[in-house]
C-alpha cells in the first residue's frame, strides 16, 4: 500500500518534471569542458573558407579569431579560445529584431507580412522576393529582415534604434555597441539591400520609408559581439526567454517556440536543411563569422570564426557546434525509446 503510493507519487513527479521540460539529464561540467576542448583542438588548424568581402570592412577582420562559448539555463558559462574579440553580429541580429516585432505585435504580424518559409535562395536574393511579391519567405533573409526592422515601434529613427539596441543588450546581459567602421563600410556599399527594401516597399511589405529601414537594419548588423555575448543570447532563447545570467525575462516566453521554428527553417540560409539534418538545432549565422544555436532547455552555444563557406556560414562554427552538441546529446529530436 505504502509502496504503491510512493510509486504513484514518483510517477506524478516524473510527469510534472517532463511537462516542465526538466527531465533531460543535466549536463556534466567535465563532459561540457571535454566537448569544447575537443572541438576547439580539432578545427583550430582548419584552413577552409574566407572572410566575407562584399562588405569591405569584414575582409579586414582577423580571420584567426576562434572562440567557443556555451551557457546553460542555470547560468554556467563555459568558454574555450578567444571569447573576448568582437565581430559584427550581422545576420544573427535578424533573430532578435524578429523577436522584438513578435513581442510588440504578436507572432501573426511576422507570419502574415513576410511569412515563415524557407526560400531555398541565397540570403540576399531578389528572385525570392519577386517569386511571391514579398511574401512566402521569412524574417531571416534580408528582404524579410529589413521588413521586420521597418515594423519595430517608435516615432523617430533614434527611438527605434534605442529600442533595438536595448533589446539586444538585454539578451546579451551587457550594453552592446556599434562597430562604426563596419556600419560605415556597409552603409556605403549596401545598394543591393536598398534595392531589396524598395521592392518590399513596392509590394506593400514595408509600409513606409524603405531607406530608413535599410539604414537601421545596416546599423543593427554592425553591433559588436564576442562569442560569450552570443552564447548568452542563445541561452536566453534556450531558457524560455529569460536571461540566465541577469535573471531578466527579456522577451515573451510564449513567442520562443515560433522564434526557434523560424531559426530551424531558415537560420543558415539555403543550407538550413543540411544544418538541421546534422544537428537538429535552431540556429542563426552571420557573415561576421558568428553562429548561435539553441538546444531548448539545455544550452545556448556560440562560435565565432570569420572564414565562411559559399552559403555565408562560418566553416569552423558549423563544425564545432555540431560536434559539441552531438557529444552532449543536444539534438532535441534524439529520444530514448520507452519500454
Ligand atoms: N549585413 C549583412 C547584409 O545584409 C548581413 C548578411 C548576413 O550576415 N548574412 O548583407
Amino acid at each position: 500500500m505504502k509502496d504503491s503510493l510512493i510509486a504513484r507519487l514518483a510517477t506524478l513527479l516524473l510527469a510534472l518534471f517532463a511537462a516542465a521540460g526538466v527531465l533531460a539529464e543535466p549536463l556534466e561540467k567535465a563532459a561540457v569542458e571535454a566537448a569544447l576542448d575537443a572541438a576547439y583542438a580539432k578545427y583550430k588548424s582548419l584552413q577552409e573558407g574566407a572572410n566575407a568581402d562584399y562588405i569591405p570592412a569584414l575582409a579586414k577582420v582577423d580571420s584567426t579569431i576562434y572562440g567557443i562559448a556555451l551557457v546553460t539555463p542555470d547560468g554556467t558559462v563555459y568558454t574555450k579560445g578567444d571569447v573576448e574579440s568582437e565581430v559584427s553580429i550581422q545576420s544573427i541580429s535578424k533573430v532578435f529584431t524578429m523577436t522584438l516585432v513578435m513581442d510588440e505585435q504578436g507572432p501573426g504580424a511576422i507570419y502574415n507580412n513576410m511569412g515563415v518559409d524557407a526560400t531555398g535562395q541565397v540570403f540576399n536574393s531578389i528572385v525570392a522576393v519577386e517569386q511571391y511579391k514579398g511574401a512566402e519567405m521569412n524574417p531571416l533573409v534580408n528582404a524579410g529582415a529589413i521588413a521586420a526592422t521597418s515594423m519595430v515601434a517608435g516615432g523617430s529613427r533614434e527611438e527605434i534604434w534605442a529600442r533595438i539596441l536595448d533589446y539586444y543588450s538585454a539578451f546579451a546581459g551587457r550594453e552592446l555597441k556599434v562597430n562604426r567602421e563596419v556600419f560605415d563600410s556597409e552603409a556605403a556599399t549596401n545598394q543591393r539591400n536598398q534595392a531589396i527594401a524598395q521592392l518590399m516597399y513596392a509590394y506593400g511589405r514595408i509600409k513606409d520609408d524603405p531607406a530608413r529601414a535599410t539604414d537601421i537594419y545596416t546599423e543593427q548588423c554592425s553591433v559588436n559581439v564576442n562569442a560569450r555575448d552570443l552564447a548568452v543570447m542563445a541561452a536566453t532563447l534556450a531558457n524560455g526567454g529569460r536571461n540566465p545570467l541577469t535573471g531578466k525575462q527579456v522577451m515573451q516566453e510564449e513567442n520562443v517556440p515560433e522564434v526557434l521554428a523560424v531559426m530551424a527553417t531558415a537560420g543558415l540560409y539555403d543550407d538550413s536543411g543540411k544544418w538541421l539534418y546534422a544537428t537538429g538545432l535552431p540556429a542563426k549565422s552571420g557573415v561576421g563569422g558568428g553562429i548561435i544555436a539553441v538546444s531548448p532547455g539545455r544550452f545556448g552555444i556560440a562560435v565565432i570564426s570569420p572564414p565562411l563557406d559559399s552559403a555565408g556560414n562560418s566553416v569552423r562554427a558549423q563544425k564545432a557546434i555540431a560536434d559539441i552538441s552531438n557529444a552532449l546529446g543536444g539534438n532535441p529530436y534524439e529520444v530514448i525509446p520507452q519500454q
